[in-house]
């Protein structure tokens, strides 16, 4: 296709973390592009959610870009895990501070996307827009398509779904609150609530493993050693397993004593966040080294909660402790001990419908005032495959995906040429550091285009098949695929079961796709 024929050089969907760096790093080779969001401002997921307690779970000195020296110096978090309104302020600075917003488009939808001969991709949006491309990205986010259930019957109240927050706010104060839903939203939203609700039920299905925070001021002398030592740490980030300092202890749970094994744990649970899951090197290819772990939570659970029944109810026993997301909370635990808070056990009890005021469950009326829904999301897949894409001769990526998502490094998928998804299904995305495996992918995607210069590139799809045993066959050899996980596409009614993300870490992964660029795209086709 002749050069300035299409609109843009890329259209980029998507204005998070991911979409915001890709268009600054095209800009930076001289590329045109343009951003599609759906929203009615940049941040994604910082946009989307802002429940009462929304705050990242990986330390924000570490959840921040790194793309950029100045501003990582000149932007100083005040807590240790920002809130969402401070997330929020951070990409909004980001957007001014690189001047992003003149070639974003926001409150568009784009809803069918085509690659239309002689090689060009068509985009259509919401609003009935069409624009073309030479080449798409999608930044469209691994958790941005919320996950309504639908309940039976009516409620005549407000109801909100954590990731859909209204951004005039919520006034919960003296209300009687419904939260459905005990995963990471959940958990961090049920203790603030309960701080101004007049009353909080929470709907559980599934006890989760949650581990405190130990969230407070970001201490100043932290913020210095990490600024002054940036380039090594960030180094450090990018090779190691899950792009987040969790100080892997290299020993097995099982080769130590009861109480060594004890102390560690102690230790790792008094320092707070997910660096409890570096403890021991086998928690989660062990079932036996896994239930340690798993018995220590349960054991702070008991200790926390002081009506024996309530805490019994909130062990969590159906899955290996890190198979699904651990939730990082403030207060979790403790919430249950307010006169104000109830739990009701789904389990036992399950949802029967919705009523006019409340929600009836097997056994009662719970009467509410305002219904929260903590219900997650179509995670992975959700967003992309709410977008009409057809590649080649109109294959359309749903029918592709039918059985579940096929791509080649998690970044093209055969069949659709010059379409390159960030954090796509088969990298390593949600399991780590989200911004350490969007720069990564940003990065490369960058150097391709440079690099292809105008040319098309596709997967090609015997490497595509190699890639995808290759994710499974690790997948399998972890506790992953044991939990009704969203990343297995469980939490779906009638969602293919498959293991979605990459588990080999993001240091191997990032070789992976080093060697494959250094290899003049090895796996990939070219025109
Ligand atoms: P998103 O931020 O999801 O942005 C995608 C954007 O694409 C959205 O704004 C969406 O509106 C837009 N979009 C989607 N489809 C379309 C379409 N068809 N047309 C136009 N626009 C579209 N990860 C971590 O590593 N650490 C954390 O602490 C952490 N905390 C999280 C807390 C919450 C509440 C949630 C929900 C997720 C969290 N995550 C965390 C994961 C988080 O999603 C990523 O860290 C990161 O923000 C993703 O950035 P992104 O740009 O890839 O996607
Ligand atoms: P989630 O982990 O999928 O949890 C959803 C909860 O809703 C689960 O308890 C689920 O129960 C329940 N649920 C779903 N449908 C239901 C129904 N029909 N009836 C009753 N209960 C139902 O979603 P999330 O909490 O939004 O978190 C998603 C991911 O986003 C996290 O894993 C994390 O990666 C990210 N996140 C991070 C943070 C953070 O701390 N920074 C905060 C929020 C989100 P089942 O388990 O039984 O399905």
């Amino acid at each position: 296709m002749p050069p300035g024929s299409t609109d843009h050089d890329v259209i980029i969907i998507g204005a998070g973390f991911a979409g915001l760096y890709m268009l600054h790093r095209l800009r930076g080779q001289g590329l045109s592009a343009r951003v599609l969001e759906a929203g009615g401002g940049v941040g994604g997921t910082w946009y989307w959610n802002r429940y009462p307690g929304a705050r990242c779970d990986v330390e924000s000195l570490q959840y921040s870009y790194s793309f950029a020296e100045d501003l990582q110096r000149e932007w100083t978090w005040t807590e240790r895990y920002a809130t969402q309104p401070e997330i929020l302020r951070y990409l909004d600075h980001v957007a001014d501070r690189f001047d992003l917003r003149r070639d974003i488009e926001l409150n568009t939808r784009v809803t069918a996307a085509s690659w239309d001969a002689p090689g060009a991709w068509v985009v259509e949006t919401d609003g009935g827009e069409r624009l073309s491309a030479r080449y798409l990205v999608t930044a469209v986010g691994c958790l941005s398509a919320a996950n309504l259930p639908r309940l039976p019957g009516s409620f005549r109240g407000p109801s909100y779904h954590t990731g859909r927050w209204p951004a005039e706010g919520v006034d919960l104060a003296g209300r009687r609150v419904a939260v459905i839903g005990t995963g990471s939203s959940g958990i961090q939203s049920i203790p603030v609530i309960a701080e101004s609700a007049e009353h909080v039920t929470v709907f559980q299905r599934t006890p989760n493993f949650s581990v405190p925070a130990r969230n407070g001021p970001l201490r100043p002398e932290d913020d210095q050693w990490f600024k002054a030592n940036h380039h090594e740490l960030r180094h450090q980030l990018r090779t190691s397993h899950s792009g987040l300092f969790t100080s892997p202890n290299p020993d097995s749970a099982l080769a130590v004593t009861e109480e060594e094994r004890g102390r560690e744990f102690e230790a790792r649970w008094e320092r707070g966040g997910l660096a409890f899951l570096g403890a021991f090197s086998d928690l989660m290819i062990s079932e036996e080294a896994n239930r340690t772990a798993a018995d220590f939570v349960r054991g702070k659970i008991r200790a926390t909660v002081r009506d024996p029944a309530v805490a019994d109810l909130l062990l969590p026993g159906d899955h290996p402790l890190g198979s699904k997301r651990v939730c990082v909370d403030t207060g979790y635990y403790a919430a249950y001990n307010r006169p104000d808070v109830t739990l009701a056990d789904l389990r036992t009890a399950p949802i029967r419908e919705l009523t006019p005021g409340g929600v009836r469950t097997a056994d009662r009326e719970h009467p509410v005032d305002v219904i929260v829904y903590a219900t997650g999301f179509d995670a992975m897949t959700g967003p992309l495959l709410a977008i009409d894409i057809r590649g080649k001769g109109g294959l359309s990526l749903r029918e592709k995906w039918r059985a579940g998502p096929r791509s080649y490094l998690g970044l093209m998928s055969a069949g659709f040429p010059n379409l390159f998804t960030i954090t796509g299904p088969g990298s390593p995305s949600v399991l780590s550091n989200m911004i350490v495996s969007i720069e990564q992918h940003v990065d490369w995607i960058a150097e391709c285009l440079d690099r292809l210069g105008g040319r098309a590139l596709d997967a090609d799809p015997l490497a595509e098949d190699a890639w995808v045993e290759q994710v499974n066959e690790i997948a399998g050899l972890t506790l992953f695929p044991r939990a009704n996980s969203w990343y297995m596409g469980a939490n779906i009614p009638g969602k293919p079961r498959v293991f979605m993300p990459f588990v080999g870490g993001v240091g191997v992964y990032r070789d992976i796709c080093a060697e494959v660029a250094a290899n003049g795209y090895q796996g990939f086709l070219r025109d």
